[in-house]
C-alpha cells in the first residue's frame, strides 16, 4: 500500500512514512485507500482477542513491509494492558484507555509508533522531536525510553500542563530531554513542525515526529472501536462513540474504523472551549485560533492537525462530515458539573476530559431519541489531573502507583524562549 501526503505533492512507502512523519509538502501521510476487513472477521470479532484485533487491523495497513511474526510480537507488546469498556449506567460505557504505563489512551499510539520506529530505523541514530498539551510527552517518553540509537526532544508549554503531568515528562533523563518553552501549545508545535523541516537540522540529521501527525500513532488507534464492538456488540443496540477531541487524532481513527466495515452508527466530536471544529460543522468554514486554557488541557488545541486528514476523508466536504459526525463544545462549568453528576448519580469518577465525552453524548442524545449505546473514549485516569477533580468533586481520590512514583523524581528540562534558532541551538548540541 502506498502513503500519499494530504497535500498531494509526495508518495512513498510506510516505512518512510513513519519514518519523516511529516510529509516534505508539509501535509501528513494517509493511506492511499482504507482497506476492507472481510466478513469473516466482523462475524469472528465478538471471540477475538484485542491482541487479536490489533494484528488483523494493523496486517492491512502495513503488512507487505513487516513479517507477521514481527508485527504480531510488537502488537503483543504494544497491547500488554486492559481496555475495559466499563458500564457507567444503562445505555453509557467508559472504554478505559488509561491502564497502559503513563495511564493515557497515548500510550497506545506512542509504543506501537516507537517499536515500528525502531524496528524501520535498522539501528541508524535518529532524534525524534514531539510537542505535546501534556499527555503525548510522556507517552512517548515513555515507548522511547531507552530505545538505542534513538534521541527524544519533548516541547512542551511551559506552565500550561499539570504538576504530574510535568513530572512525567521531565524525570526521565537518558535519551529523552524535555524542552520547557516558554509559550502555548501552539507555538510548541508550531517549533515542532519548523524544526522537522529545517534544512540545516535536516542535514546533520535524522529527524522525525513523534506527534499525532505520525501515521504511525494512528493506525493503532483504531484497535480499540473494534474492541469496543466486540464487547458491547451483544448489547444488540447502535454504538456511538463520543470522543473527546483535541487534535482529532483519536477520532480519525475512529473515522478509519467505520471505512474498514466496523458498523459505528455515528459519532461525537466533544470539545472544550476549543470550538473549532464544532464552528466548521455549523459554519463551513475552517478559522484556525489560537488556543484557550481549560480544565481539559489536553484538548487545548487551535489548529487541530489531524483536521487536514479528516478533510481528505470526506473529500472536502462539509455534508460529508456531518453525515458522520456531530461536533459540540463545552466550558469548564459544564464540564465540572458533568464530572459531579456523574460521580453522585452513578458513582463514576470521570477525567476532565472524560466528561467532556459525556456532555457530547448527552447532547447527541438529547437531539437524537434512539435507543443507542454511548460509548466514552475515557483518555485519562482522573489520577492525572488529581488538582482539578480533587477540587471539583471535593473528595480525595487515590493515585495509582504508577502515578506516584512519577512525583517523587526531579525535574530535569531546559527552559527556553519561543525562538526556533534558541531551540535549534538546544538539539545541535546534544
Ligand atoms: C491528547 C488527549 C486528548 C485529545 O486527543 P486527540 O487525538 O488529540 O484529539 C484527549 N484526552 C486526553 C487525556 C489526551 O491526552
Amino acid at each position: 500500500m502506498k502513503y500519499i501526503s494530504t497535500r498531494q505533492q509526495e508518495e512513498t512507502n510506510i516505512k518512510t512514512a513513519i519514518l519523516k512523519g511529516l510529509a516534505d509538502d508539509g501535509g501528513l501521510f494517509m493511506p492511499e485507500y482504507i482497506p476492507q476487513l472481510d466478513s469473516a472477521f466482523f462475524e469472528k470479532l465478538p471471540n477475538l482477542t484485542l491482541q487479536e484485533i490489533g494484528f488483523r487491523v494493523a496486517r492491512e495497513f502495513l503488512g507487505e513491509s513487516i513479517p507477521d511474526e514481527n508485527l504480531k510480537e510488537i502488537i503483543d507488546e504494544v497491547l500488554n494492558f486492559e481496555i475495559p469498556a466499563v458500564k457507567i449506567s444503562e445505555n453509557i460505557y467508559s472504554l478505559e484507555l488509561f491502564h497502559g504505563p503513563t495511564m493515557a489512551f497515548k500510550d497506545v499510539g506512542a509504543r506501537f509508533m516507537a517499536r515500528m520506529m525502531s524496528y524501520f530505523s535498522e539501528g541508524k541514530p535518529m532524534k525524534v522531536i514531539a510537542a505535546t498539551s501534556g499527555d503525548t510527552g510522556s507517552a512517548v517518553a515513555s515507548g522511547f525510553y531507552n530505545v538505542p540509537g534513538i534521541e527524544v526532544y519533548i516541547l512542551y508549554p511551559k506552565g500550561k500542563v499539570s504538576p504530574l503531568q510535568e513530572k512525567q515528562l521531565t524525570t526521565w533523563g537518558g535519551n529523552i530531554k524535555a524542552l520547557e518553552i516558554d509559550g502555548t501549545f501552539d507555538d510548541c508545535q508550531a517549533l515542532a513542525k519548523q524544526i522537522l523541516s529545517d534544512e540545516e537540522l535536516n542535514q546533520k540529521f535524522t529527524l522525525t515526529s513523534a506527534n499525532s501527525i505520525n501515521i504511525a500513532r494512528l493506525i493503532p488507534q483504531s484497535f480499540y472501536y473494534f474492541w469496543a464492538f466486540a464487547q458491547l456488540q451483544k448489547l444488540g443496540k447502535p454504538i456511538v462513540f463520543s470522543v473527546p477531541s483535541g487534535n482529532f487524532g483519536n477520532l480519525t481513527a475512529g473515522l478509519f474504523a467505520k471505512k474498514m466495515g466496523l458498523p459505528i452508527h455515528h459519532f461525537v466530536a466533544s470539545t472544550n472551549a476549543n470550538d473549532i471544529v464544532p464552528n466548521y460543522l455549523e459554519t463551513g468554514i475552517y478559522t484556525a485560533k489560537s488556543s484557550v486554557q481549560t480544565i481539559s488541557n489536553a484538548m487545548d488545541v487551535g489548529n487541530p492537525s489531524n483536521f487536514e486528514r479528516m478533510k481528505s476523508l470526506f473529500d472536502n466536504d462539509v455534508s460529508e462530515f456531518k453525515r458522520e459526525i456531530d461536533s459540540y463544545s463545552f466550558s469548564d462549568e459544564e464540564t465540572k458539573i458533568a464530572m459531579r453528576k456523574v460521580r453522585n448519580d452513578f458513582g463514576y469518577t470521570l477525567d476532565p476530559h472524560g466528561a467532556v465525552a459525556y456532555l457530547g453524548f448527552q447532547k447527541y442524545l438529547e437531539k437524537n431519541n434512539e435507543e443507542l449505546i454511548g460509548v466514552l473514549l475515557e483518555t485519562a485516569h482522573p489520577a492525572k489531573f488529581v488538582e482539578v477533580v480533587e477540587n471539583v468533586l471535593k473528595e480525595t481520590i487515590e493515585i495509582p502507583e504508577k502515578l506516584a512514583a512519577f512525583g517523587r523524581k526531579d525535574k530535569l528540562a531546559t527552559l527556553l524562549p519561543n525562538d526556533l534558532s534558541k531551540i535549534k541551538e538546544a538539539i545541535m548540541s546534544r
